[in-house]
C-alpha cells in the first residue's frame, strides 16, 4: 500500500469536511472514491486506519483520526489558519454548549466528561466554557498563541 498517498487523501478529505464523524466503512468509501484507481482494497484500508501507528502518523499531515467513546470515528483537520483575523473570530466564537469541542465543534453530549478536557490558561487554570478534545487542543493553542503574538506586535508598533 502506498501509505503516503493514503495520508495525502485523508488530509484532503479532512480539509473538505473540516470535522467528520461517522462509521469507518463510510470513511473508507470516501477514501476509495477520492483515490480512484490507486485505492487499496477495503479490507486493507480498514486494517490500516484502525492501527494506532497510522493515527499517530496522520498528525504530521495535520489530521486527527480516532474512535470516540460513542464508538464513532472522527476525522478532524488540525490545520491552523495563517490569518490572525480568522483566528481571532474563531477564538471569539462561543460554543453552543459545554459539551462541544471549541476547535472542531463536535458535540460529545453525555460523553463530554470523558471525551473533552477544559482549556487551561497560562496559570494552568481552566478557561470558562472552553472544552477541547485532547487531539484538537494543540491546534487551538497554536491559534491562541498566534493571536497573542499579533496583539503584542500591534501594541509595539
Ligand atoms: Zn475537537
Amino acid at each position: 500500500m502506498d501509505e503516503a498517498k493514503v495520508y495525502a487523501h485523508l488530509q484532503k478529505i479532512a480539509v473538505q469536511f473540516n470535522a467528520w464523524r461517522g462509521r469507518l466503512p463510510a470513511l473508507i468509501e470516501f477514501l476509495r472514491f477520492s483515490m480512484g484507481a490507486d485505492a487499496p482494497e477495503t479490507a486493507a484500508l480498514d486494517h490500516f486506519l484502525r492501527k494506532e501507528s497510522t493515527q499517530r502518523e496522520l498528525v504530521k499531515f495535520e489530521v486527527a483520526l480516532w474512535r470516540g467513546p460513542d464508538k464513532s470515528y472522527r476525522l478532524i483537520s488540525l490545520a491552523v489558519t495563517g490569518d490572525p483575523e480568522v483566528a481571532r473570530r474563531r477564538l471569539a466564537h462561543k460554543p453552543t454548549s459545554a459539551t462541544q469541542c471549541s476547535w472542531c465543534h463536535q458535540d460529545e453530549k453525555s460523553f463530554a466528561p470523558v471525551a473533552l478536557r477544559p482549556e487551561l490558561n497560562i496559570f494552568r487554570n481552566p478557561v470558562p466554557c472552553r472544552f477541547l478534545h485532547p487531539q484538537c487542543a494543540h491546534s487551538w493553542e497554536l491559534m491562541r498563541r498566534m493571536v497573542e503574538r499579533d496583539d503584542l506586535t500591534a501594541r509595539n508598533n
